[in-house]
């Protein structure tokens, strides 16, 4: 399995997943040209993607969708009450409904999405399986339920927000004090600190990477989410574990894994 972050930030989230004959993406949220652009560089047709899965339909994790959608018939996987939230807002596509917590498979791959909790429709994360390599997608959560945790435990990658550092947050100055609160919230985003504590949970000697992705631009650093990610790990002794920063300038990012 090859894992490839285009994206990861407030200003755009996308992951391209390649599995044998089977890629996908996961999230849209850059424009189609630029999804487009990513999809030239790594030699993949739009058309050849086997499908299009939403965690939520947050702008940033949509917006490239209706003009992508306007000019391919690639199926579109998400859950019954994010269509309709994205249907409320113009979106025509291919859908393919699954529900949450239900299994399915898409070519090559074995999908579990499962409920996390964050101030969306019906937001979720999601665990690949192909053969014998597991990856799991955690981004925009205000914590890990015990659902989350089990789901998640055992996999050989994790891409997880790391979206701020608490005392940053607190400190800064530029958002208003609702935003803050929504932020921190359980329907909010991970801070290191809470995004180390759920890596620690589900970790297990077959974690070989964990991606640390949603940052924010101007509340967290990479050293800093790093940091916290690499200490909570080491006290309980899976130094095996290889640690990558999945946001960039602007949301962009290169990280790519392969497991
Ligand atoms: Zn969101």
């Amino acid at each position: 399995m090859r894992v490839t972050i285009l994206a990861s930030g407030s200003s755009g989230n996308a992951v391209l997943l390649q599995a044998a004959e089977t890629s996908i993406l996961i999230d849209i949220g850059l424009t189609a040209k630029r999804i487009n652009g990513h999809l030239n560089t790594h030699g993949i047709e739009a058309n050849s993607l086997a499908g299009v899965l939403l965690t939520h339909e947050h702008g940033d994790h949509t917006r490239g969708l209706r003009v992508f959608c306007a000019n391919s018939s690639v199926p579109v996987f998400t859950n019954p009450l994010t269509a309709d939230s994205l249907k409320r807002s113009g979106v025509a596509a291919n859908w393919n409904l699954f529900a949450s917590g239900a299994e399915f498979q898409i070519g090559d791959l074995r999908v579990h999405p499962f409920s996390v909790p964050h101030d969306a429709a019906d937001p979720v994360g999601f665990v690949f399986r192909h053969a014998e390599s597991s990856f799991a997608v955690l981004t925009d959560l205000g914590y890990a339920t015990k659902q989350v945790v089990n789901c998640v435990q055992g996999v050989n990658a994790l891409l997880i927000e790391t979206n701020h550092d608490e005392a940053m947050l607190q400190n800064d100055t530029k958002r208003p004090w609702p935003v803050k609160q929504r932020i921190l919230s359980r329907h909010g985003h991970l801070s290191n600190a809470a995004a180390a504590e759920i890596v620690a949970n589900v970790a297990t000697p077959q974690l070989r990477y964990v991606l640390l992705g949603h940052m924010s631009e101007d509340c967290n650093s990479s050293a800093l989410a790093t940091q916290s990610v690499r200490s909570r790990l080491d006290v309980d002794g899976h130094t095996q574990v290889e640690i990558l920063c999945a946001s960039g300038e602007g949301g962009c990012a290169t990280a790519s894994i392969t497991i």
